[in-house]
């Protein structure tokens, strides 16, 4: 089978240890190629996928969440099965509303999501009636629908300044909310961000894995590998779900599509990724000229409940309620509203 050869080889590209894995897994792999096929179904891998899994899309459908949810509503197969977690397969819904969606573990939530629904967001707008709401596209749809606008973490500044408030609410990730208090001030712009936790009792939205990189961390990156602070070749990149100080301590910080195009366009020599560690193995296939330092074990939970099992379990099954993704129509319109508002402003 040609197309499971290329698979193959991109994923032994990415990472040489995993051809026992890659052999044991070849009926399977084979079964859902056959399926993906035959159903017409478009597969979207997010980055930080297991190789195995995230060279199952084509590389067009690879990438992170909003611009997967985008590139599907415009394809023209019936079936989207998203290899991520469930908001995201939500946002896919949300722009695709005819089309069937489907994910291989309907339990797969998010740390940075999972604490911040509808009623905290009409909590925060009770607080401070008529300050903007702006929601990252890391939330559930109820969240979306009850927003003024959404972002990513590419255009998270850019969104807020084109509010021109001098206050605004940002959900649900407290510190990506720290983040652009701080961007913003670096900017002398005078905004205050109003996030989970900050002078209100709403549970903080966090990314488990990003939390987990100090500085000391990175410090001992710096020494072992010899990447040295502002170093023209060898640099740590950080996601903007890190905490404040790792943001410092590292010489680019973004979203992933940023961290890719920062490696794309400045080709460096060697880069350490403080974010998901399949990331890393992921873009090394696409980066061959790159040294990747894979000191990494920070490995997203919730992103590992998509198995090669699931996957097919979703491709092969009739029942809808078992991986089929469903976002209540009234909830979906309004939770259009603040993306598209979003990509008006942000393309
Ligand atoms: S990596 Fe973080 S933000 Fe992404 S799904 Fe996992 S917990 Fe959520």
């Amino acid at each position: 089978m040609a197309e499971l050869d290329a698979i193959y080889r991109d994923v032994f590209e990415a990472d040489p240890t995993l051809k026992a894995d890659a052999e044991a897994n070849r009926d399977i792999i084979e079964r859902i190629l056959e399926l993906k096929d035959r159903k017409n179904v478009l597969i979207l891998g997010h980055n930080y996928m297991h190789p195995l899994i995230y060279n199952l899309s084509e590389e067009d459908a690879r990438g992170d969440s909003l611009a997967l949810s985008r590139y599907a509503a415009k394809s023209d197969k019936p079936i989207i099965l998203f290899d991520g977690v469930m908001f995201m397969g939500e946002t896919a819904k949300i722009l695709s509303p005819n089309k069937k969606v489907l994910i291989a573990d309907k339990s797969a939530g998010c740390s940075l999501a999972d604490p911040v629904r509808k009623d905290d967001v009409l909590k925060l707008k009770a607080m401070y009636p008529g300050v903007p709401v702006v929601t990252y596209v890391n939330s559930y749809a109820d969240v979306k629908a009850e927003s003024d606008i959404c972002c990513t973490s590419a255009n998270a500044v850019e969104v807020v300044l084109s509010l021109k408030s001098k206050r605004v609410i940002f959900l649900p990730d407290s510190f990506m909310g720290e983040n652009i208090q701080q961007e913003l001030a670096g900017m002398k712009k005078d905004i205050e961000i109003i996030y989970p936790g900050k002078k209100n009792a709403l549970n903080r939205g966090i990314c488990e894995v990003h939390e987990r990189f100090t500085v000391e961390d990175l410090k001992l990156i710096r020494e072992q590998y010899g990447i040295p602070k502002g170093h023209p070749k060898r640099a740590i990149l950080a996601h903007w779900e890190c905490r404040p100080e790792v943001l410092h301590e590292a010489d680019f910080h973004g979203s992933t599509s940023q961290m890719s195009k920062y490696i794309l366009e400045k080709r460096p020599e060697m880069v350490f990724l403080a974010t998901e560690c399949e990331m890393a193995a992921n873009l090394a296939a696409e980066f061959p000229q790159t040294e990747f330092v894979r000191q990494c074990n920070v490995y997203c939970r919730h992103m590992r409940k998509i198995t090669l099992n699931g996957i097919l379990s979703a491709l092969e099954t009739e029942d809808p309620e078992k991986h089929e993704i469903f976002v209540d129509e009234e909830v979906r319109l309004k939770a259009l509203k603040p993306i598209q508002r979003m990509l008006g402003i942000s393309k």
